[in-house]
């Protein structure tokens, strides 16, 4: 039996306390979406996430995805949760209420979403992909394609998957070489192989929808010569039943370190029949929003790692014992005190449970400007949100998955050796953690994305809007403890900024070598200000009545500011090190190399 429990008081704290939902709602024009609407919709979600996913987390990992003659057969129990899952309309949550959809905003989504991902990563990644499908032919596709195809995605009846990879090009799409013939009818022929396709296939749905990357043939080199495909497994028949088998096939299951419930599949195209969404060569830019979602979605996978092993470690050194407090024994009755009396033990469990808290916040955060995009009747407040929204996505991305892969790791950590044997979990954890800082654009991407598109490439307006942002809020939280850390923190990486851009007029290379340790800078400072966000609640909270859980935030606001913040010291310190010693070896010498 899975002991994983929704962390329904801390998302309600972030939403109703903290970010203030229910007027983000009204401001909107959402007058049917409040508080009681969605704790209720949390509760149930949290019910489905602790009965019928998290008790196959374990079973789902230990017996894998099989490639049998008539396709993907994902662990036992899947599908039948997956039933249960559309029976309960969970897929059609923030759809739109012209196909089928609930019309929910995004954030609700996240909300439900966050939970379904941390009770079972693997199962939640079948249907996780649909809603990036739904999406991009949303707002992509002709309205044929809509009618045709966002019903069926909508109730669950199909599910969706993003192809781009291929063997030889992922991060780097320009050398992407699936082929699609046009058929003279309005269709095309797509030929080629993609390999590391989340839920390629699988039997948990009678149809699956693959968006895919192809090159038309007379398509100009590179990323400007890449269009958008709709390819169905099943053709659908004009009136949405299925017609013909189409021809694309997993070829084979990739054998992988976690996540093993969840099909990684090499897909091959045999001149699939295909339908194109957008502009023929404006592809990738109509991926932008299948792969934008994708990112906050991965983003959140850092919630769920850092989330497990809290609620593994915590309960653990809880009740473990082990030798004795240095201040002197602490409980004489027994042979040894339990591991919470030890300082290190004590910063793991503070360092995980900050990470944790802190991306739900700023997870939180994000997903208001995803709603103020799609709701907002203010073009400029769309505008400034879409601003904020590119510039914090990428921060989320790669710090989140870097923080709740060390949160994974600690977890194992707490537990001693334990950890490191299956029948904990923590291990688990740590081997499904691992590709969240790979797939949707390694954090290496990412810190490119963000700082030579986002931030170099609008001339630092982005940064600007950012920082003044966390500056007008700072002025209204108007506390003077946390304030004062926050924007010495926030200043020293404008400065930054600033030195980076002036050496890399110089060589870019100054750019390339800095830019992980400024996305983990920024990353550092968001979560800052989402702990101060917190625990002003708290301050304020705890001045009317003493209560654990608003103690719990302070204390965890006080160590993430004294014991985690000043990372960006070091990171500051990386950076103003320059490219120099990382850049001198000659390609030559490293391709001469052997051992
Ligand atoms: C389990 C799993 C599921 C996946 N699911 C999907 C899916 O559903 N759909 C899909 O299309 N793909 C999927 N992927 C593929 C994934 O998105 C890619 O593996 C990822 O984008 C990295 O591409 P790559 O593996 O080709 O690495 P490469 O692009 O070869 O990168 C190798 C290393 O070089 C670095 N690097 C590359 N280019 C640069 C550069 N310009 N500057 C600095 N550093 C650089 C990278 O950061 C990385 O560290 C999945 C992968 C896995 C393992």
């Amino acid at each position: 039996m899975s002991n994983y429990k929704a962390p329904v008081r801390d998302i309600q704290f972030v939403r109703n306390e903290v970010l203030d939902f229910d007027t983000h709602y009204r401001g909107l024009g959402l007058h049917d979406v409040n508080a009681e609407l969605c704790d209720a919709i949390l509760l149930e979600a949290a019910k489905f996430a602790e009965n019928e996913l998290a008790p196959l987390n374990r079973s789902g990992d230990e017996e894998g995805c099989q490639l049998t003659a008539n396709g993907v057969q994902a662990p036992k129990g899947f599908k039948a949760a997956y039933e249960k899952y559309c029976e309960g309309g969970w897929p059609s949550l923030s759809a739109p209420e012209e196909f089928g959809g609930q019309g929910l905003p995004g954030s609700v989504d996240m909300m439900v979403g966050e939970l379904m991902g941390q009770a079972n990563q693997s199962w939640s990644m079948y249907p996780g992909l649909s809603g990036g499908a739904r999406a991009t032919i949303y707002a992509h596709g002709t309205d044929e394609q809509k009618a045709l195809y966002l019903p069926k995605l909508i109730e669950g009846a199909w599910t969706g998957t993003m192809c781009l990879t291929e063997p030889q090009c992922g991060s780097d799409l320009s050398f992407l070489r699936t082929k699609a013939e046009p058929q003279g009818d309005g269709s095309y022929r797509v030929t080629g192989t993609k390999i590391f396709i989340s839920s390629g296939d699988h039997d948990l749905a009678e149809n699956i929808v693959h968006i895919v990357l192809a090159r038309l043939p007379d398509a100009p080199a590179g990323t400007k010569g890449i269009s958008l495909f709709i390819v169905p497994k099943y053709s659908p028949n004009d009136d949405g039943s299925l017609g013909e088998r189409n021809a694309v096939n997993c070829g084979a299951l990739e054998h992988k370190m976690g996540i093993h419930g969840n099909a990684t599949c090499v897909m091959n195209f045999d001149g699939a029949k295909a339908f194109l969404i957008g502009e023929e060569n404006r592809g990738l830019a109509c991926m932008f929003t299948f792969m934008n979602g994708a990112r906050v979605g991965t983003a959140v996978q850092g919630i769920t790692h850092a989330e497990l092993a809290l609620q593994g470690a915590w309960r653990y050194a809880s009740e473990r014992e082990a030798g004795r407090a240095l201040t002197g024994i602490k409980s004489p009755d027994r042979p040894a005190d339990l591991l919470i009396v030890h300082p290190d033990v004590r910063r793991m469990l503070l360092t995980i449970r900050a990470f944790a808290e802190g991306n739900r916040a700023l997870a939180h955060f994000l997903i208001k400007y995803i709603d103020v995009s799609a709701y907002s009747k203010d073009p400029d407040l769309v505008a400034k949100g879409d601003k904020m929204l590119a510039m914090l996505t990428p921060i989320a991305k790669g710090f989140m998955t870097e923080n709740g892969l060390e949160a994974a790791n600690l977890g194992m950590q707490v537990f001693g050796g334990h950890g490191y044997i299956r029948e904990w979990g923590m291990e688990q954890n740590v081997r499904d953690a691992r590709i969240s800082t790979l797939y949707e654009g390694t954090t290496g991407i990412q810190s490119l994305d963000l700082l030579a598109r986002k931030v170099m490439g609008s001339g630092g307006e982005l940064l600007n809007l950012l920082a003044g942002e966390i500056k007008a809020s700072l002025a209204d939280l108007n506390d003077d403890e946390f304030t004062p850390v926050l924007l010495k923190a926030l200043a020293e990486w404008q400065v930054i900024t600033a030195e980076v851009g002036a050496a890399c007029a110089d060589d870019v290379n100054e750019l390339g070598s800095a830019a992980v340790d400024y996305l983990m800078m920024g990353g550092y400072i968001a979560l800052a200000w989402m702990w101060t966000k917190m625990a002003v609640v708290a301050k304020q909270k705890l001045s009317e009545k003493e209560d654990s859980f608003y103690r719990c935030k302070l204390a965890t606001a006080r160590f993430y500011f004294q014991k985690i913040l000043p990372r960006t010291l070091t990171h500051a310190a990386l950076i103003r090190a320059g490219a120099e010693s990382v850049m001198s070896l000659t390609d030559d010498d490293i391709l001469s190399y052997q051992q």
